[in-house]
């Protein structure tokens, strides 16, 4: 196996040399190890080895599940603008100053919106049995008007028409089940944690080169007829529930076996007027539940899906249902502005001391578990990582900086907020005036390609190296995910050398989406996601109630931080910065 993917990596390694010359003459400071070949032990590492005093460390005396119990155990959920992610701000700020890290702050990053508190919640069947039932309201939502007892409707309509003769004057007060009963309830016989086998470590290590694949257009993606009209559906029922004036929405969960997964309120959305784009520019406003200025909406909870099934079917069959539901929560518009907690560990090096390293993932989870997966787990192994590098003493030669980003959850908010604030933006382009005349009677010319963005850079941009995150859950290293940047292949491949026992040997060229390394990627400044086990994430804790710490594997965190304290540490006694990809970002 490995043969093959020598030589495909061999292969890919001299692509990447011929083609970026200015990169071929990096000098690599000491040569390092290389993976060992199949049966054969890897050479002890030199006990001195700055890496093997990191592995020691990491290895025999972690604190990362102490750091990652009290952020998920004692502090809880951490929804962006909440009690709680104030709390873990503060908290994480404290901590990386205990363990000796400067200038430690929470610091801002822009105006979030409205902070949301649950007071009190419970959900139960009153009539005609006494059911407790498994139930979460979702992030954002309103309160009810003190405890409600009401009829339960299923709303069961294929469209607006349908709905307005079946429901109209028949919801006032009432509370609704709103969606189809989940027909795709299957027994469990696959495992709902895997660990990355050889075939798919080889599928990854094999990805082509993401800048190799045809681009798409820029421009928003249009939304097909069958969507349009689902969309507009969608909004005209949560426009009628409005006013008719139901007193409670229940949406079935994803998810089952007492699993539920929650996230934020939905908010009537008004549908986008004829041959408008329903996103992007000329689009209409979209508003979020935590937008201070969102338009009224009703409290809504998401049930267990078998649950929620049963209640149907008893009303299909007849029964006169009603609950009993009472969700007292608190909008809190003292101050809408979003944060992070920042910390570092200066550079000792007199030529490179002012330029930075960063780590961190995000800190912000959602608030039916107690975001220990998602992302505690992250959170917990960049705080390990400094933690492990500061207890060594290990003076980095560059400043290494940890991120602990709020506002992830709506759209990485917090880190691109961080990186625009310190690094650079890409700014949108001048729209172009349309001359005059354009269009007029003559055929339709061919539409003129959106201009690009424009990078604007900080003073720091030039002195920033690289960043590293994780956000894929509790499960263990297997690799990072390069991102397009063929340039660090061989200075990754030899940092995961000490590692390949650990079972991380992969690298692959591949992008990886949908967290906070893309924020920095999208300025053209390095930024690396680990590839990691996928331990029981999207099957059972990510953005559920099932994301609580004892869902957490302690051997693959603690192996996590070691590997990350070794990459982020070698990042700061290189010297050169980390390459950058040399396509300038779009
Ligand atoms: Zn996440």
């Amino acid at each position: 196996m490995l043969k093959r993917r020598t030589a495909a990596l061999l292969l890919l390694a001299s692509l990447v040399l011929n083609s970026f010359p200015a990169f071929a003459q990096q000098p690599t400071p000491t040569p390092a190890p290389q993976a060992p070949a199949p049966g054969q032990q890897q050479p002890a590492l030199d006990p001195n080895d700055p890496v093997a005093k990191i592995i020691d460390e990491g290895m025999n005396r972690s604190q990362v599940m102490q750091t990652l119990s009290y952020l998920s155990d004692v502090i809880g959920p951490r929804l962006t603008g909440s009690p709680g992610m104030k709390r873990a701000n503060e908290w994480t700020r404290d901590q990386l100053t205990k363990w000796g890290l400067q200038n430690a702050k929470v610091e801002p990053w822009g105006t979030f919106g409205r902070g949301w508190a649950l007071k009190r919640f419970s959900a139960e069947v009153v009539e005609p049995q006494a059911i407790p039932l498994i139930a979460y309201p979702k992030a954002w939502s309103p309160a009810t008007t003190g405890p409600v007892v009401a009829d339960v409707v299923y709303v069961d309509a294929k469209d607006e028409a349908e709905m307005r003769a079946k429901y109209a004057g028949k919801l006032k007060g009432a509370i609704v089940l709103t969606g189809a009963m989940r027909e795709d309830i299957k027994a469990h016989f696959d495992p709902q944690g895997t660990r990355l086998n050889e075939k798919q470590l080889l599928d990854l290590a094999n990805a082509p080169d993401p800048a190799l694949r045809p681009q798409r257009r820029g421009g928003f993606p249009q939304q097909s007829p069958e969507q349009r009209a689902a969309a507009a559906f969608n909004a005209a029922k949560q426009q009628f529930y409005l006013s008719e004036g139901a007193a409670l929405l229940v949406d079935p969960g994803r998810g089952d076996g007492g699993t539920v997964f929650v996230s934020a309120a939905a908010v009537p959305q008004a549908p986008a007027p004829p041959g408008a784009p329903a996103f992007g520019p000329g689009a209409p406003r979209r508003f979020s539940a935590y937008d201070k200025d969102a338009p009224k909406f009703l409290p809504q909870i998401v049930m267990a899906s078998e649950q929620y099934n049963r209640l149907v079917r008893m009303i299909q069959a007849g029964e006169k249902v009603r609950m009993a539901v009472n969700l007292d929560a608190q909008y809190l518009d003292q101050d809408p502005l979003g944060y992070n907690t920042i910390a570092e560990i200066p550079g000792s090096d007199p030529q490179l001391k002012d330029e930075i390293v960063m780590l961190g993932g995000h800190m912000d989870s959602w608030h039916a578990g107690t975001g220990a997966t998602d992302n505690g787990a992250g959170v917990s192994v960049a705080m390990e990582a400094v933690r492990i590098i500061q207890t060594l003493g290990l003076k980095p030669r560059r400043t290494i900086r940890i991120g602990l980003w709020s506002g992830e959850e709506q759209g990485l908010l917090g880190s691109r907020g961080y990186v625009k604030q310190h690094f650079g933006e890409i700014v949108a382009p001048t729209p172009q005036p349309t001359p005059p005349g354009a269009g007029e009677g003559r055929p339709q010319a061919a539409p003129t390609p959106t201009p690009q963005g424009r990078l604007v850079t900080k003073p720091d941009y030039e002195k920033f190296s690289g960043y590293f995150n994780l956000d894929n859950g509790t499960g263990k290293i297997r690799g990072v995910y390069m991102q397009g940047n063929a340039g660090v292949w061989p200075i990754f491949r030899q940092w995961l050398a000490p590692f390949s026992q650990m079972g991380a040997q992969t690298l692959s060229m591949s992008n990886t989406g949908g967290t906070d390394h893309l924020a920095f990627d999208a300025v053209g400044l390095p930024g690396f996601q680990f590839i990691q086990d996928e331990i029981e994430y999207d099957t059972r804790t990510h953005h559920s109630n099932q994301d609580v710490f004892d869902r957490i594997q302690g051997d693959d965190m603690k192996q996590a931080a070691t590997i990350m304290a070794a990459f982020v540490y070698q990042t700061a006694q290189r010297d050169e910065k980390l390459p950058r990809k040399p396509a300038p970002p779009r």
